[in-house]
C-alpha cells in the first residue's frame, strides 16, 4: 500500500471525528477497574472556546487518555458554568433593553436562549480538538437537575448552620446594582485627593469627604499625645452638624494626615473594622444605585462623584476645607464592569468561612505543582467577612427561601420540594406563626455557588448512583485558586466533610507571543479555531503540551504550531518508509535492533514515570527526540539495506520497526490522538484509544547492547565523514574495510557503508611507510635561488624509506648538495600488510579503510 506523500491532516482528522464513537470514552459504573474522575472546569459559555481553556483541556485530555490506556475507569465530564452577570450583560447588549425592562421570566428566558446557543458553538470546538469527553457525564447548571441541587445544598449548608443571613456591610457594585464577594473584588491603584478639614475642634484628612454625612465616629491612637484630652468626647461634625464621639484605637497611624481619621458607614473595609470593634452606629449615605440619600440633605441624589465636587466647593467657601493633597490609593473595583465598588449593609445571605478547615484540607490534597498552595494560604484568610452568596441579580439559581407577609420571619424551603423558583411558587405549609402568605426571595446566589460543588456533582452526589467522593483530579487555571478551588474546598467539608479532591493540578494562563496578555486591543489574540485551521489540531496540541511546564504561564506560539506540524509529517514520512517493510512475526535481532529496542523501552519507562507526574512537556519532547533522532536519523539508516536486502537480518528489523512503529503510536496517543488513530489503523484493529499503554520490557533495557549500538552507530558516521571528506558519493563502494573492534555483526555497517566488512579482533599491525619526498618551495627557493626547481626534480628520485627526515644528499647539475628538512616534507602512508590504507579510530574500534 502507498501511502500519500503529505500529512492531510484536514481530512484525516475530520475522518476520525466523524467515525469516532461517543460512547468510548463513557466512564462505566459498572467496572472493576480503579476509577479516575477528573473534576472538569465547567467553562462559562460565552461562545468561544478561549485559548486558556483550551490548554487546560489539552492537559485534562492528556492525562483522561493516558489514565485511561493505563486501565483506569476514566470520567472526563463535561459541564457549562450558565449563570452570571455576562450573560446578563450580553442578553441586554443583543436585545438593546435593560433587564428591568422585560420580566423577570422573559429575562430569563432569553438568557437560556443565548446560552444554550453558545454551549452548542463550544462543544464543536471541544470535539474538534480531539478531547476524550465523557458526554454521557455533561452537565450544564441552569437546568433543574443540576441547580436543584444547587438547592439542596444550600438548604443543608442553612439546616447545619453553614449559611445564614444578616445585615451585614458587603462589598457592593452601585452599577451592576449587586453585592459580591472579595474574590470579585479587583484592586489597581489610582490618584486621590486628601482633603484636610476642619473638624470642630479638629483637624483631620479624607479621601471620601462625600461620605460626611455617613460619618459615625472619629478616631485618633491612644498613645498621640496631641489629642488624649479629646478621647470619649462629642464632636460636631461640619456641613451636617451631628455629634459624633472621639474614640482611641491603637490602629490608627498618627503620622498619616492629621493623625485624626472619621470613620464613615463605609468608606473602607477598615470602616468596617472599627465599626464592629467599637459597636458604632449605622448612617446609610448611599443606596444601592450609589445615589446620595436623605440623610445627605442638599446632596440627596447626586451620585457620590457629584456629591464630593459640590461638597468640597461648599467646604472652600465655608473655609472647612483648608488644604488639599494628591495621594495614590488602592480602589476596589467590580470584577465585571470596573466600576469602584461601596461598601453597603444589607440584609444578605453568607456562607460561613472556617479558614482552618480550609488549610487542613488544602493539606490533604496534592498540588501540582506543589508552590501552588501558597496562593490558596495566602487568599485564606484575607476576608473580612464571611462569603456573601447573594446576589441582587436575575439569571441565577433562586435562593430558595420565602419570607412570611405577615411576620416577616424567612423561611427555607425543605429539600423535597427543590428545585423551585421561589418568586414562581408558594411553599406547600404555612410559617411559624401560622400565616400563609409569602413573598419569594428574589435574590439569586452567587454563581460559584453552582460551580463549588462540580466535584460532588461529578462523583455522584445526590443521585442513584455510588458516591465516588473524592474526585482524583481538579484540573484548573491558578487564576481561580481563591475561588473555584477554595469554594469547592469549603462546600465539600461543610456538605460531606471529605475533601473534594486528591490531585489539583494547576495550568497557567496563555500569553500572546508579544509576552503580554492576550487581548484584542493588543492585536496578540488568537483563538485555537484559527489554529486548527492552519495546521490542525495534533499540531496545536504539540504546543500545549511542550509550551511550558504545568503551572507556568505560557506563550502561544505559532513557531511552535509549526514545528509540531512538521513533525507530523516526519512522523508520517517514517511511518510511510517504514510501513512496506513491517512484519509481527519475530526474529533473532542483530545487535543494532536490541539498540533501538533498548531506548525504545527506556523511552516508555521515561514517558511513564514523567506522565504520572504531569510533566507533559518532558514526556512529549522526549519521544519526539526518539522518532526524530533516534528512530529515523540512525535506525532506519542503519538497518535500510537490511530492509531492502534479502539477507538473514531482514526479518528482524522488519519486526523491529513493527514493534517501535506500533509502541510509538501508542505513546504519542495521548497527544496525537488523531495522528496515533491513523497510523494504528495500519497496523492493528479497533481504536488505539482503546489498547493499553505500553508496558516496559525490562529485560531489552541493556547498556552493554546500547553501548554497542552506539558504537556500530558512530563507526557508519566516520565511514560517511570519510567518503564525504574525501569525495566520494555516500553510496559508492569502498575498497574494502576491516574493522578491529568487539562488534560481532557489523552487517547494518557494511549496508551504511555499502562496502563488504571483515571482522577482526585485536588491532592491526599499522606500519607507517615514507612514500614520497615533497619539495618545500619556499625555503628552497629562498637558500637555493635558481637551483631550487631542479632540486624539486631531483627529490623523486630519492628513495624516501632510508632519507627519513635527515638532511638529504642530493646531486644537482654535478653539485653535491645537502639538503635541509625545512625544505621538503617526508610524505608517509600507513600500510597493512603491505598494502596502503586510511585509518579511522572510534572509541576503541579501528575502522582500515583500502585505498
Ligand atoms: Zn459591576
Ligand atoms: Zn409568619
Amino acid at each position: 500500500m502507498e501511502l500519500p506523500k503529505e500529512y492531510d491532516y484536514n481530512a484525516i482528522e475530520e475522518k476520525w471525528m466523524d467515525t469516532w464513537q461517543d460512547s468510548m470514552y463513557y466512564f462505566d459504573q459498572n467496572s472493576q477497574k480503579p476509577g479516575f474522575i477528573i473534576d472538569t472546569p465547567p467553562p462559562y459559555p460565552t461562545g468561544n472556546f478561549h485559548i486558556g481553556n483550551a490548554l487546560n483541556w489539552c492537559y485534562i485530555d492528556f492525562v483522561a487518555r493516558y489514565k485511561r490506556m493505563r486501565g483506569y475507569n476514566v470520567m472526563f465530564p463535561e459541564g457549562w458554568d450558565c449563570h452570571g452577570l455576562p450573560t446578563e450583560v450580553k442578553v441586554e447588549e443583543l436585545h438593546g433593553i435593560t433587564k428591568s425592562q422585560v420580566s423577570r421570566e422573559e429575562f430569563r428566558r432569553l438568557c437560556i436562549e443565548l446560552t444554550t446557543k453558545n454551549i452548542e458553538r463550544m462543544r464543536n470546538s471541544l470535539r474538534r480538538l480531539g478531547f476524550s469527553i465523557d458526554w454521557s457525564n455533561e452537565y450544564i447548571t441552569m437546568e433543574p437537575e443540576y441547580f436543584g441541587k444547587t438547592q439542596r445544598s444550600f438548604v443543608q449548608m442553612y439546616a447545619n448552620g453553614r449559611i445564614y443571613q444578616q445585615n451585614h456591610p458587603v462589598n457592593w457594585c452601585p452599577r451592576c446594582e449587586t453585592a459580591i464577594a472579595f474574590a470579585e473584588v479587583e484592586y489597581d491603584s489610582r490618584e486621590t485627593v486628601l482633603n484636610y478639614l476642619n473638624f470642630d475642634e479638629l483637624k483631620i484628612a479624607t479621601t471620601r469627604p462625600e461620605l460626611l454625612a455617613a460619618c459615625v465616629a472619629v478616631a485618633v491612637n491612644p498613645d498621640d499625645e496631641r489629642y488624649r484630652d479629646f478621647v470619649n468626647t462629642e464632636i460636631k461634625v461640619p456641613v451636617f452638624g451631628h455629634k459624633v464621639r472621639v474614640i482611641a484605637d491603637k490602629s490608627v497611624d498618627p503620622a498619616f494626615g492629621t493623625g485624626v481619621v472619621m470613620i464613615c458607614t463605609f468608606g473602607d473595609k477598615q470602616d468596617v473594622r472599627w465599626w464592629v470593634d467599637h459597636g458604632l452606629p449605622l448612617r446609610r449615605a448611599l443606596d444601592k444605585t450609589g445615589k446620595m440619600t436623605a440623610i445627605a440633605g442638599k446632596y440627596a441624589g447626586m451620585s457620590t462623584e457629584e456629591c464630593k465636587k459640590t461638597i468640597i466647593e461648599d467646604m472652600k467657601i465655608a473655609g472647612t476645607l483648608y488644604r488639599q493633597e494628591k495621594l495614590d490609593q488602592n480602589v476596589g473595583l467590580c470584577w465585571r464592569c470596573k466600576t469602584p465598588i461601596e461598601i453597603l449593609s444589607e440584609r444578605q445571605w453568607f456562607v460561613r468561612i472556617i479558614s482552618d478547615e480550609i488549610l487542613n484540607t488544602a493539606n490533604e490534597v496534592a498540588w501540582v505543582p506543589d508552590y501552588m498552595k501558597v496562593r490558596l494560604e495566602n487568599w485564606t484568610g484575607t476576608m473580612e467577612w464571611d462569603w456573601c452568596i447573594s446576589r441582587q441579580r436575575i439569571f441565577a439559581t433562586p435562593i430558595p427561601a420565602w419570607y412570611c407577609t405577615k411576620c416577616g420571619r424567612a423561611k427555607v424551603a425543605k429539600e423535597e420540594w427543590l428545585p423551585l423558583d421561589p418568586t414562581q411558587v408558594q411553599p406547600p405549609e404555612p410559617c411559624e406563626c401560622g400565616f400563609s402568605g409569602f413573598k419569594g426571595e428574589e435574590d439569586v446566589l452567587d454563581t460559584w455557588m453552582d460551580s463549588s460543588i462540580s466535584a460532588l456533582h461529578v462523583c455522584g452526589w445526590l443521585s442513584n448512583r455510588n458516591l465516588l467522593l473524592p474526585a482524583q483530579l481538579r484540573p484548573q487555571g491558578y487564576d481561580i485558586i481563591r475561588t473555584w478551588a477554595f469554594y469547592t474546598i469549603l462546600r465539600s467539608k461543610a456538605l460531606l466533610n471529605i475533601k473534594p479532591w486528591e490531585t489539583i493540578l494547576l495550568n497557567g494562563m496563555v500569553l500572546g507571543e508579544d509576552g503580554h496578555k492576550m487581548s484584542k486591543s493588543r492585536n496578540n489574540f488568537v483563538v485555537p479555531e484559527e489554529v486548527i485551521k492552519k495546521h490542525g489540531a495534533d499540531a496545536f496540541r504539540q504546543w500545549a503540551a511542550i509550551g511550558g511546564t504545568t503551572g507556568s504561564d505560557i506563550i502561544f506560539s505559532w513557531k511552535d504550531v509549526v514545528a509540531g506540524s512538521r513533525f507530523l509529517q516526519k512522523l508520517w514520512s517514517i511511518f510511510r518508509f517504514s510501513l512496506p517493510h513491517l512484519s509481527d512475526e519475530p526474529a533473532p535481532f542483530t545487535p543494532v535492533d536490541l539498540w533501538l529496542l533498548s531506548k525504545l523501552n527506556r523511552l516508555v519507562k521515561d514517558a511513564t514515570e514523567k506522565m504520572d507526574a504531569y510533566q507533559f512537556d518532558e514526556t512529549f519532547k522526549a519521544i519526539r527526540g526518539f522518532a526524530w533522532e533516534i528512530l529515523a536519523d540512525n535506525y532506519i539508516e542503519l538497518a535500510k539495506s537490511r530492509l531492502y536486502g534479502e539477507g538473514k537480518g531482514k526479518k528482524a528489523a522488519q519486526y523491529t520497526l513493527f514493534i517501535t512503529m506500533e509502541t510509538l503510536t501508542r505513546l504519542l496517543a495521548p497527544f496525537l490522538p488523531y495522528f496515533s488513530e491513523e497510523v494504528h489503523s495500519y497496523l492493528n484493529q479497533g481504536s488505539v484509544h482503546l489498547q493499553a499503554w505500553p508496558e516496559v520490557d525490562g529485560s531489552l533495557i541493556n547498556e552493554e547492547a546500547e553501548a554497542m549500538g552506539e558504537q556500530i552507530k558512530e563507526i557508519a558516521a566516520a565511514i560517511r565523514r570519510y567518503k564525504s571528506g574525501n569525495g566520494i558519493a555516500l553510496n559508492a563502494p569502498l575498497n574494502g574495510i576491516e574493522l578491529y573492534s568487539s562488534i560481532t555483526d557489523a552487517s547494518d555497517i557494511a549496508g551504511a557503508a555499502n562496502t563488504e566488512i571483515r571482522l577482526k579482533t585485536g588491532t592491526p599491525d599499522i606500519e607507517v611507510v615514507p612514500v614520497e619526498i615533497r619539495p618545500n618551495m619556499k625555503n628552497l627557493g629562498k637558500t637555493y635561488r635558481s637551483k631550487a626547481r631542479p632540486i624539486a626534480e631531483a627529490f623523486k628520485d630519492v628513495d624516501p624509506v632510508p632519507a627519513g627526515s635527515e638532511n638529504i644528499e642530493i646531486e644537482v647539475e654535478g653539485e653535491v648538495l645537502t639538503i635541509d628538512p625545512s625544505c621538503f616534507t617526508v610524505i608517509k602512508e600507513m600500510h597493512v600488510k603491505g598494502k596502503a590504507v586510511d585509518i579511522l579510530a572510534v572509541g576503541n574500534a579501528t575502522i582500515v579503510i583500502s585505498r
